[in-house]
């Protein structure tokens, strides 16, 4: 490839797929997905129509935990299928039921609300956190804190409490009672308790930012929030959508930061890929989400809940969480020596199997021209905003597997080196 050609001319050349070109067509613009149109899946696979076969380190945004058509869940999930789709919630259903029974049994938790996305369940829980300050103290002990570059989903509540203002702006007046305030900074925090005192309602955070930069959170920061919550009758809600079910090598991260929450949520990789989620919280706390205050038609969706369920007998077993913690040691160390010899990475950070790959300085802003070089390389990437490569591959991904993405990533970071001269 001519160094001369930018990296925009140099993906015109791969040429797009009809289906590709269909998209722009027949989609609200909305997103712009890579120029690969993906046919099947396998394992930590991808093929396009054309047969050219794909390595995923992107795991549909760190969903699909136990890689492409699973044998396991497919063999659920098609059993469910030929029983019971779908009731409501005007009727409970049998994998509903077990697959809450194994969420408490597996966590601190006692209760369970089931939706279908990872913003569904964050609003459930911000809504109940409302319902709570409203019940046990006053109309306006409504304030929330949130922190800069989080992300908690896209409905309107949702886009409100993340910390990405241009997802929330030009949609009309946004809720109101929401902070935000650097992530990690507890200084800042326990300034801002001294101020809002008596009408603090919840603080809400992900335990380590996905989208905001694969950024986690310090122990001596959840500590502290932890501490204000208790002192001000407020309610911690750890925002665990991404980092939940094994991402981190343990179930969920807040056990290795030391923390329990009073309210978590979970969805990615609770379906892997089949659309679930939950927030769960103590019986003193769902009380208050009493009779007709909330609800969801799909949520606990018979055949979603059938697959999370055997989701997480594989995912909270020690021989998976093991292979997340050696995988990540193999990933990390392979990706500081890749550094040493090219010097493209201010910093490789992370937790277990979610990694970001921060750009050095000369190179910022152009994460997303080194993902689509990986793409080239026949390796799946994501970013976490202008300046990070984002890795979330499979969780049972093998040693091998990591050396191919690996070698596959030297390769597009040789490109991107070259580009950059
Ligand atoms: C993906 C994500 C969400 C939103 O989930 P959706 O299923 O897209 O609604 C919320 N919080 C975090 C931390 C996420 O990573």
């Amino acid at each position: 490839m001519s160094p001369e050609l930018s990296i925009a001319e140099d993906r015109s050349c791969t040429g797009t797929s009809p289906w590709r070109e269909l998209h722009d067509r027949v989609m609200m613009p909305n997103y712009s997905p890579l120029d690969m149109v993906p046919a099947r899946g396998q394992g930590s696979w991808l093929w396009d129509d054309a047969g050219t076969q794909y390595l995923d380190f992107a795991g549909g945004i760190a969903v699909s935990a136990l890689g492409h058509a699973n044998p396991e869940l497919i063999e659920v999930l098609t059993r469910q299928a030929g029983k019971l789709w779908h009731v409501s919630n005007i009727l409970t259903n049998q994998p509903a039921l077990e697959l809450a029974r194994k969420l408490t049994e597996a966590t601190f938790a006692d209760r369970v609300f089931f939706a279908n996305s990872g913003s569904e369940a964050n609003e459930a829980a911000l809504k109940l956190a409302r319902r709570v300050a409203q019940d046990r103290y006053a109309e306006d002990k409504y304030e929330i804190l949130a922190f800069e570059n989080a992300f908690h989903g896209r409905t309107f509540f949702t886009v409100s409490v993340g910390g990405q203002p241009k997802y929330r702006q030009g949609f009309g007046p946004n809720p109101g009672g929401i902070s935000h305030l650097p992530y990690n900074d507890s200084q800042a925090v326990l300034e801002w308790f001294e101020q809002y005192g008596d009408r603090a309602c919840a603080v809400i955070l992900e335990p380590c930012q996905g989208e905001g930069g694969v950024t986690p959170a310090t122990g001596e920061f959840v500590a502290t929030l932890r501490a204000c919550c208790n002192r001000h009758g407020a309610l911690l809600i750890f925002d665990e959508v991404q980092t939940g079910m094994g991402r981190s090598g343990a179930l969920y991260l807040h056990e290795k930061l030391g923390v329990v929450p009073d309210i978590l949520t979970t969805a990615k990789a609770l379906g892997c890929g089949f659309p679930i989620s939950a927030a769960l919280t103590t019986d003193r706390l769902a009380e208050h989400l009493a009779l007709g205050t909330h609800g969801s038609t799909f949520g606990g969706n018979p055949m979603a809940c059938a697959v999370g369920g055997k989701a997480i007998d594989i995912i909270n077993t020690p021989e998976l969480l093991n292979n997340v913690e050696q995988r990540s040691r193999q990933l990390v160390s392979g990706l500081e020596d890749m550094n040493q010899h090219h010097r493209i990475f201010r910093e490789v950070r992370g937790i277990g199997l979610l990694l970001g790959c921060e750009l050095a300085e000369q190179h910022a802003e152009k994460a997303r021209d080194l993902m689509t070089l990986c793409n080239e390389s026949g390796l799946l990437t994501l970013v976490a905003g202008p300046h990070v490569l984002r890795l979330a591959p499979p969780l049972n991904i093998s040693e091998s597997e990591i050396a191919e993405g690996l070698k596959r990533m030297e390769e597009a970071v040789m490109k991107f080196t070259r580009l950059a001269e």
